[in-house]
């Protein structure tokens, strides 16, 4: 059995006992992990409790449509709700509450914490996802799991934690997918067909960005992807993040970051990625945040972007220094 956050989970279970209506809302542009977690909770919470209005928010993302369907829910409905949150430290960035006034706010996150924070919240930096923690939280609580829920909870898993491959990846992770593959009897090789079925257009993009990609003297590797790139290769501004840890492990870079103009809200939507030097400060001055190792930023105009590569490269020459020094 896994035996630490057992007090945290007791008052979360608490919680949901407590509340008719409940609310479940994630990040502006999701993930699989933020996909998966809001849908794995809601649906253990509904089979455990089925006289519950349970409800997972936020806007559709057509490709994630296999971890099941989001849902509407009116506001008026939710005045006396908890609303819980998952994989977002922000509120500026959770997706889907305008317009809501719900009565406690309840956050379950992996990210560095930030402004929200209500009477219960369970903050794990250690977590190599937020699915890790609704694991273990289903796990270790009367909460009922089946093997929708223990899929999809999976494939978050896999996917926030790269194939177990990133930094956060710990026994306890291993723990935890054993435990639920235990109970859960998943067949989860079949899952992977969801997870990393992609285009050629994809991968002919990821070409685009190897051939073009710069990499500085002190190991920053950059590429700023203008609108035109994106359509003629037939993909999205959201490809580029999706594809941007396969640069992981490359012998010149350190900290690699793609830059990409999103002409619908005028911005440039930035993914940043680092091999050692932390990067989640230089984020957030540059309108984003994120993990140590795994940010995102908004960029408003050449200058900032200029700005934005300096502060990073400077960074990337300050571990070096440091690192060289250390031997
Ligand atoms: P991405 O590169 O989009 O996969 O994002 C990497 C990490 O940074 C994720 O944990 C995001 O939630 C976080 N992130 C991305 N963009 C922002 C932003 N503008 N503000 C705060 N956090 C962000």
């Amino acid at each position: 059995m896994i035996i630490i956050n057992n007090n945290v989970i007791k008052k979360i279970y608490r919680k949901i006992k407590e509340y008719d209506t409940i609310l479940i809302a994630r990040h502006v542009g999701p993930d699989p992990d933020a996909i998966a977690s809001t849908i794995a909770l809601r649906d253990s919470i509904r089979l455990t409790f089925p006289n519950k209005e349970v409800y997972a928010i936020g806007l559709s993302v057509a490709k994630f449509k296999f971890y099941g369907v989001l849902d509407k829910v009116e506001p008026e409905k939710c005045r006396n709700s908890l609303l819980m949150v998952l994989d977002v430290p922000n509120i500026s960035r959770v997706d889907g509450i305008e317009n809501i006034e719900y009565k406690e706010i309840l956050k379950i996150d992996h990210h560095p914490a930030e402004d929200i924070k209500g009477p219960v919240d369970w903050t794990d930096e250690t977590s190599c996802s937020t699915c890790q923690m609704v694991a273990e939280l289903i796990l270790k609580s009367p909460l009922k799991l089946d093997s929708k829920i223990a899929s999809n909870l999976y494939m978050g898993i896999v996917s926030d934690s790269d194939r177990f491959l990133l930094s956060y990846t710990t026994s306890k992770t291993f723990k935890i997918v054993y435990e639920l593959l235990k109970k859960s009897h998943i067949d989860f090789v079949p899952l992977y067909g969801y997870l990393y079925d992609r285009s050629i257009d994809e991968i002919r993009f990821q070409g685009y960005l190897s051939s073009n990609i710069k990499i500085t003297e002190n190991g920053l590797g950059y590429i700023i992807i203008p609108n035109d790139i994106i359509k003629e290769y037939n993909v999205d501004i959201a490809t580029p993040s999706n594809l941007i840890n396969n640069f992981n492990y490359v012998r010149e870079i350190i900290v690699w970051t793609f830059i990409t103009e999103d002409v619908k809200n005028k911005v440039y939507k930035v993914s940043i990625r680092s091999r050692g030097p932390i990067i989640n400060k230089t984020a957030s001055k540059y309108n984003g945040g994120g993990h140590k190792y795994a940010s995102g930023a908004k960029l408003t105009n050449e200058q900032e972007i200029e700005d934005f590569i300096h502060d990073l490269d400077n960074l990337c020459e300050k571990y070096k220094r440091a690192t060289i020094s250390n031997i």
